[in-house]
């Protein structure tokens, strides 16, 4: 390999995760330089043969680039985030073309501020848990089966709710879910993505439902993203002004 190729990791349509080598990519002039770009969308003619998940760039198109990006550092950290979080799941090829309709709505809605941080984020990580197979069961009360009730706890281990009434004196470890939480968690994980992306939270609920959506990530991939470590003083304000905005009215 030479100084001027680069080797990109790239989510696609139809084999998940994979790894493309572009000759001459890192040169300004060369034809590959802007469709390998970070966070662009490109249409790639790649060949095999490069070893396991390494194929070969021969032709591409850029399709998008999200400029506006680049604006705030926050977007740009939960972008990392969340290419970070799909590159160390396990992306099974046929959920391939969902993930990356999921990723690529989020960063639309992020770029066009059409969604806050902390809702994209929510949004990406209980969705992305539910692709890859870890669909949390949230229709009602995983005991009672009672689905309408003022609060339910999310158990963000097994993933299920359950009723004030079926609550144990051991399930210390339960997170408190306000029905709009409760709500945008049955968006996430059962909606098609066109609706999902509809719903909108803000204040308390938001914060409730960024705390449960992150502790199930991280209950069910690893325990620690450098990205989300960059990320999380980033986010504290938006919390505070999301408090704020709560008690104002
Ligand atoms: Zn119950």
């Amino acid at each position: 390999m030479k100084e001027s190729d680069k080797v990109i990791t790239v989510l696609t349509r139809e084999l998940g995760v994979i790894s493309i080598y572009a000759k001459g990519a890192m040169r300004l002039k060369n034809k590959f330089h802007s469709s390998t770009g970070v966070f662009t969308y490109s249409e790639f003619v790649i060949f095999e043969g490069r070893g396991d998940r390494m194929y070969q760039l021969n032709e591409a198109v850029v399709k998008k680039v999200f400029y506006t990006l680049s604006e705030s550092v926050e977007n740009i950290a939960l972008a990392m985030y969340m290419s970070e979080l799909i590159y160390e799941s396990v992306v099974p090829d046929e959920a391939s073309n969902d993930i990356l309709r999921l990723y690529l709505n989020c960063l639309h809605m992020l770029c066009e501020g059409k969604w806050s941080l902390l809702m994209t984020k929510a949004a990406f990580e209980m969705r992305l848990m539910s692709d890859i197979g870890f669909r949390p069961s949230i229709a009602g009360c995983k005991r009672c089966n009672e689905y309408e009730k003022d609060i339910f706890f999310f158990d963000a281990q097994e993933g299920y709710l359950v009723c004030p009434d079926c609550i144990k004196t051991y399930d210390t470890a339960y997170m408190a879910s306000d029905p709009p939480v409760t709500l945008a968690l049955r968006y996430f994980a059962l909606a098609d993505l066109e609706q999902m992306f509809t719903f909108k939270l803000k204040g308390y609920s938001l914060i409730q439902l960024s705390h449960i959506c992150e502790r199930y990530v991280l209950n069910h991939t690893k325990d620690s993203y450098k990205t989300l470590d960059f990320l999380k003083p980033l986010i504290e304000p938006l919390i505070e002004a999301e408090i704020n905005s709560a008690k104002g009215n």
